[in-house]
């Protein structure tokens, strides 16, 4: 099967050119209204360390909330289970900014991947730093996941979602008026927009993703990253959460544990065998790459990857 891999990537890739430029590029962040609604690169890493790849993969973009299971995974290892006093493991079904829950459920963000939820998990990083140490700690461990020193922080995007990100700064004062973070909300927003602003090709974010389609350890570097357990369970927060309140059509269409992020790019898993990133900016309506979700779709089905079945 695997060694098809690069004729399936490759015939994929060929067949999605007519839709290229389909869905609607994020403009709420100024700096990401000006990516080219055509670009589309995929990358498939196996297990076994082989990189299948087409398109645009090799060029970098913004990969936005597919930084919150980087994050999510740092957390962890600092606070283990006491992470999720702060930020909930349940499918919000609400957008990926809204604040209407948050209000319900008195500051605590139902997941790590909504908006809030990952505002709460920057804290929780932040934890013993200054705003730039917690950045640098989260840029050195994405480089080190996907073993490449180049991976960098976009400061344009950065500036560009401080300057216009009325709704994170609302979502973050909101939990501290609950008591929920521990720390000033511009230093803890400043770690979010920074992490969401680092740019990665799909190579690199396929690679960086390797340790959870291995049991938690990056077979191409040998790292142990996190247990198997660990794994497992981000994955599941990803397959159920993942995808905003599109996180149940993904399930359903792709089957795989994903993340995704409104600069286009998507992150997938499938345990045991590969870790893959798609990258098309136009998003469908939920904010996730429409091209992306199709090609994963596509990937699924020929592949027989679907944990739910062949
Ligand atoms: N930085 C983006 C925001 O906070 C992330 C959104 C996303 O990718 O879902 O709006």
């Amino acid at each position: 099967m695997t060694d098809d891999l690069q004729a399936i990537v490759d015939r994929i890739h060929a067949k999605l050119q007519s839709r290229l430029g389909e869905g609607k590029v994020a403009d709420y962040i100024p700096q990401l209204a000006h990516v080219d609604p055509r670009k589309f690169g995929m990358a498939v890493v196996t297990v076994d360390g082989k990189v299948n790849s087409a398109g645009d993969c090799a060029e970098p973009f913004s990969i936005q909330s597919v930084s919150k299971v980087f994050t999510l995974t740092l957390a962890l290892g600092k606070h283990g289970e006491t992470t999720w006093n702060r930020v909930g493991r349940e499918p919000s079904g609400s957008p990926f900014n809204s604040i209407v829950q948050l209000e319900q459920e008195a500051g605590k963000p139902r997941n790590p991947f909504i908006n809030a939820g990952a505002i709460a998990v920057s804290d929780l990083v932040l934890a013993g730093h200054t705003p730039r140490e917690a950045i640098g700690e989260i840029l050195r461990f994405v480089r080190y996941l996907a073993d490449d020193e180049t991976i960098a922080i976009d400061p344009s995007v950065a500036k560009s979602e401080e300057a216009t990100g009325y709704r994170n700064f609302a979502l973050a004062n909101f939990m501290r008026s609950f008591n929920k973070l521990s720390h000033p909300v511009e230093h803890v927003l400043g770690v979010y927009f920074h992490h969401c602003a680092i740019s990665m090709t799909c190579t690199q974010l396929a690679r960086a993703g390797l340790f959870l389609a291995a049991n938690g350890r990056n077979p191409m570097t040998g790292h142990t990253v996190v247990s198997s357990q660990r794994a497992r369970r981000i994955n599941a927060l990803m397959l159920t959460c993942g995808h905003y309140d599109g996180s149940g059509e993904f399930a359903y269409r792709v089957g795989l544990p994903g993340k995704s992020g409104v600069g286009g790019g998507i992150m997938a898993v499938a345990p045991g065998r590969a870790s893959m990133a798609v990258w098309s900016p136009g998003l469908n309506q939920n904010g996730n790459s429409l091209v992306g979700s199709l090609a994963l779709e596509m990937l699924a089905d020929e592949t027989g990857w679907s944990v739910f079945g062949h």
